[in-house]
């Protein structure tokens, strides 16, 4: 392949990037919105998640408590029976056992208490939270939603043509030296895209800057790759494209 047709195929490969670069912008910021939706909502999932799993922690110790209890009872109400049923044979025992009891109790009402003071509150504020959250979610979803269907609209107008410049710019890659099209991929990030440029009449279309005679008469000749020495653009001559 010659300098010139190397050249003459970045800067074709240029004029496809720019047309899809236009096409990408008509989605405007939808696309960047969905992402910053789509994190938002994953925040909300995770702290939702992370709110139900303490609830359930308090909810298990609670039953816990509540399963003590139960076992406290059982024992009082045996404890009771033992007491009434007269079987006792020493004042001893009968202390010893009415003691059980009174421990037994007590210890209920401790248990009671302490579950109350440590989690009514907490738990009601977890609820808060997770109802915020709720609210918040139902929000970011429907917006989620409004958008998706946006760009889906506009990807369905533009579908088209954005499938016919991809598989031109598939047939023009096929004919450009990898190298090449690392030397156009650097300076095009760089450029906005715009990585080659026309020299008409002795300017750089890129920058508009000027460009000496002897230079622009070896730019013509295109017997290498030229830089803009003020923009950094590849350089070709306006006479290579149109001839
Ligand atoms: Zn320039």
């Amino acid at each position: 392949m010659s300098m010139k047709e190397r050249l003459i195929g970045l800067y074709k490969l240029n004029k496809v990037d720019r047309e899809l670069h236009e096409l990408m912008s008509l989605r405007g910021d939808i696309p960047i919105r969905i992402e910053d939706l789509e994190s938002e909502k994953r925040e909300h999932d995770n702290r939702a998640a992370e709110l139900r799993k303490e609830l359930e922690d308090i909810i298990a110790a609670e039953e816990g408590v509540q399963t003590e209890n139960d076992t406290l009872l059982e024992k009082i109400e045996k404890n009771d029976e033992r007491l009434r049923s007269g079987a006792l044979k020493s004042n001893k025992e009968y202390d010893a056992l009415a003691k059980e009891i009174e421990d037994a109790k007590e210890k209920i009402k401790l248990n009671e208490k302490a579950s109350k003071e440590d989690n009514s509150g907490r738990k009601a504020e977890i609820e808060n939270e997770l109802s915020l959250i709720a609210g918040q979610l139902e929000e970011v979803i429907a917006e989620l939603e409004t958008n998706n269907h946006e760009l889906e609209e506009l990807t369905k107008q533009t579908g088209e043509e954005e499938k016919e410049l991809i598989a031109e710019r598939d047939e023009i890659l096929k004919n450009i030296d990898p190298e090449d099209f690392a030397h156009y991929e650097r300076i095009s990030k760089v450029k906005y895209g715009e990585a080659v440029a026309i020299v008409r009449k002795g300017s750089c279309l890129g920058c508009y800057s000027s460009i000496p005679p002897q230079k622009a008469i070896e730019i013509r000749m295109a017997e290498k790759f030229y830089a803009c020495e003020s923009c950094g653009r590849i350089l070709i001559a306006e006479e290579l494209i149109t001839a």
